[in-house]
């Protein structure tokens, strides 16, 4: 059979130390710096020896070291049950390179180890590659080394391949370079799209990006103050990847997303059973949210993070209160979650064995959370029953009282409006959405920080949120089946 993502796991670190790397375990999802609140990449915890600092690690002196890294990306939550290629928990393999080996040897062995029969046998002709615009020396390895068709590789500027993206322009500081990343054909059957309009859109369902080779030569300083950005040279040249495994996994055994790996079945599988509703239509949405919820909420957990109205907590909580939301969704009324830990324990303890051992914390922990959301759920219930009562058959609820059930209790809009329905009373839907979006753009203006995804747009997603504001301005209505 196809290999388990384990087994992906597994090859990707023996590969690696076959290539001389040490491996090292994963880092904490809570972040070995302040930049982020979460971890969000691999090479997150080797900053300091991109920067100069003797590679030396628990005594061990490597300058090629090799991870899977657990990562949660706080821009990523909203995209779980919207886009079907991100997890707001994902692990990300990495190879890095403190001064030693440099982009021949980089894009040579990501080649190897996605092509060969070997390892995961992809068929290289399926593979397409992009490379910063002015980055002649990484187009000559892919195209005179490796022999990749030309036609499959482009071109993008900071915004795409600079990594951390928009570095030059606006930060943060600190190691950046150039990158190439490594795109796999999943085919037509994903979409009828082709290279170039990926190019044009940067959009596509059918071109999945798998890995992602940084090459950092640079030490981003404060720009001067009209903007202009700064780029001191590193010490060193240095090599830092990053291979989706669950992205690997679903190329590998050819499964349409995540949700049908060996990772999320089961999980899925047992939200469907807890609450009788089979994995299909509309619905399994909430299946998949819920699937994938559970288990950064355990992780983050396990390792320390506990719920609460700021920072950290304030994101572990906004997880968990949109897992409570599709959960009630499902119809399930009474804390459920917690029965999904075991299943997240089983499929992931063998690598993170932190799982195992807090399995009762976390469990406790969420179990709590849920109790205390459904009783919030209750209280708009309660208050949406007062304002329908008073309403005749045929009427339509405010957008605005709509959204203040949202803002206030975390009521989600699919719930308002199958509620109204039984009154005979419908939901002023574009109005909903105008209060919604006008509280995100207070929410935008009020953030000091920057575009940048994974980490300006970490805290964007926070900023100008009131601390007690249960659930973030994440939208049910806006989960279509886009990607
Ligand atoms: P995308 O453009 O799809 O959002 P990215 O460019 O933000 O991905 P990178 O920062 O380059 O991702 O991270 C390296 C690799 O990690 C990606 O090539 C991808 O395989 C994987 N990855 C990134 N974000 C996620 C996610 N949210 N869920 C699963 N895998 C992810
Ligand atoms: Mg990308
Ligand atoms: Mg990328
Ligand atoms: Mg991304």
């Amino acid at each position: 059979g196809p290999l388990s993502t384990a087994d992906i796991r597994e090859k990707y670190l023996q590969f690696f130390q076959s290539k001389g790397h040490l491996h090292l375990p994963s880092y904490s999802t809570i972040a070995p710096d302040p930049t982020t609140l979460f971890t969000v990449a691999g090479m997150q915890p080797f900053k300091e020896q991109f920067m100069g600092a003797p590679a030396v690690f628990d005594g061990a002196a490597s300058k090629r070291v090799t991870t899977a890294q657990k990562c949660v990306r706080v821009g990523d939550i909203e995209n779980v049950g919207r886009t079907r290629r991100h997890l707001s928990l994902f692990e990300m393999m990495g190879n890095f390179s403190f001064g030693d080996y440099f982009k021949k040897d980089a894009i040579h062995w990501a080649w190897e180890f996605l092509t060969s029969p070997e390892w995961m046998g992809m068929d290289g002709s399926k593979l397409y590659v992009t490379i910063y615009e002015d980055d002649d020396e990484a187009f000559m390895h892919w195209t005179q080394e490796i022999g990749i068709d030309p036609s499959h590789v482009h071109r993008f500027g900071a915004d795409e391949n600079f990594w951390p993206a928009d570095a030059p322009k606006e930060g943060p500081n600190g190691p950046c370079g150039p990158c190439s990343e490594i795109f796999y054909d999943r085919g037509p059957k994903y979409g009828d799209d082709s290279w170039a309009d990926y190019a044009e859109t940067r959009e596509s369902a059918r071109f999945l990006e798998i890995w992602n080779l940084v090459f950092p030569q640079f030490d981003r300083q404060e720009p001067l103050p009209d903007g202009t950005p700064v780029l001191k040279n590193l010490p060193f040249k240095n090599i830092d990847t990053g291979m989706g495994l669950e992205r690997v996994a679903s190329v590998v055994q050819d499964v349409p997303d995540f949700y049908s790996n060996d990772v999320f079945l089961p999980i899925i599988q047992k939200v469907a059973e807890l609450s009788s509703q089979p994995y299909e239509g509309e619905v399994s949405v909430s299946h998949r949210v819920v699937a994938e919820h559970i288990r950064s909420v355990s992780m983050v957990v396990a390792d320390g993070s506990v719920p609460s109205n700021t920072g950290r907590g304030y994101v572990v909580r906004k997880i968990l209160r949109r897992a409570c939301r599709h959960a009630y969704l499902l119809g399930l009324r009474e804390p459920s979650l917690y029965k999904l830990v075991p299943l997240v324990v089983a499929g992931m303890s063998s690598a993170y064995p932190e799982l195992r051992d807090n399995q009762a914390k976390v469990e406790a922990t969420i179990r709590a959370e849920e109790e205390s959301f459904l009783r919030t759920l209750e209280g708009g219930i309660q208050r949406l029953g007062k304002l329908l009562t008073g309403m005749e058959r045929g009427a339509t609820l405010s957008g605005n009282d709509a959204f203040i059930l949202y803002d206030t209790y975390g009521f989600p809009v699919d719930l308002t409006k199958e509620i109204a329905e039984e009154y005979g009373i419908s939901v002023d839907e574009a109005g909903y959405a105008e209060s919604l979006e006008n509280a995100q753009n207070l929410a935008r203006a009020g953030s000091k920080y920057g575009k940048s995804e994974l980490f300006g747009g970490n805290m964007e997603a926070l900023d100008g949120l009131s601390p007690t504001v249960f659930v973030g301005y994440d939208d049910l209505q806006a989960e279509g089946e886009v990607v």
